[in-house]
């Protein structure tokens, strides 16, 4: 595996879903001038890619046939990340409900898993000052390398509070629906055979139930900064 310029600082956030990571991702890359990588937006561009394309979501041999064909692109600038498929804007699509209850059973299957870990670490290699990339398994498979590791958890009340909170308005969704939605997509993370979401072994664990978002940016750029001084 190639990896980005030896000053470079590569960083890879992993958890469940609502722990923060994103906004926690993209606001310590825009503070150290890092790229950010959605690993999520990826898995999800690929998910909505099969619901158009007519490609039955719970066939992962139909699904393994297909992983190659859609053209996924990312954008890493962590102050307007984008993604496109096959030159389509995708950014709002992936977000819809469908798209959330299917990309578990999407993201399980090897092929696609492998397809999009290679367009990752192309990424991540390609990034000169350094990236940001948030995910399931970046620590454990994508970027085992990786200069630092954390692993964000909170409990599952703080997380269906937060994920209800972000859907307010757009998928008007009850506290208790939201919870249960998201357990179950957790169970499947964690659950499935190839890379599942894990905590690395020499990742940094930080439980966010109790922290603002801004108390944990600060401890994650505290914990790259720390990383960087000790490179020196
Ligand atoms: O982070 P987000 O909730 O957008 O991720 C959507 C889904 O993408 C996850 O529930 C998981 O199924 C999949 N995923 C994954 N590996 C990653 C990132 C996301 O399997 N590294």
């Amino acid at each position: 595996m190639e990896t980005a310029a030896p000053s470079a600082v590569i960083v890879a956030i992993d958890g469940p879903s609502g722990t923060g990571k994103s906004s926690t991702s993209k606001a310590v890359a825009a503070k150290l001038g890092l790229r950010y990588l959605d690993t999520g937006a990826q898995y999800r561009a690929i998910t909505w890619w099969m619901i158009t394309n007519g490609v039955d979501t719970e066939d992962p041999h139909a699904i393994a046939v297909a992983a190659g064909k859609p053209a996924i692109v990312s954008g890493t600038d962590p102050c307007a990340p984008t993604i496109t498929v096959d030159g389509l804007d995708a950014s709002g699509p992936i977000r819809t409900k469908e798209v959330t209850s299917k990309v578990s059973a999407v993201s399980a299957v090897p092929e696609v898993r492998t397809r999009i870990t290679e367009l990752q670490r192309t990424i991540a290699a390609d990034a000169d000052g350094g990236i940001v990339v948030e995910g399931r398994d970046i620590g454990t498979t994508v970027l085992p390398d990786a200069d630092l590791k954390v692993f964000l958890t909170a409990s599952a009340e703080a997380r269906a509070a937060r994920r209800s909170g972000e859907l307010k308005g757009k998928e008007a969704t009850d506290l208790a629906a939201t919870k249960e939605a998201l357990i179950k997509r957790d169970a499947a993370d964690s659950g499935r055979k190839t890379s599942p979401l894990a905590k690395a072994g020499d990742a940094v664990e930080v439980d966010t139930t109790e922290l603002t978002l801004d108390q944990v940016i600060e401890c994650v750029v505290t914990l790259v900064e720390e990383k960087r001084a000790g490179r020196k």
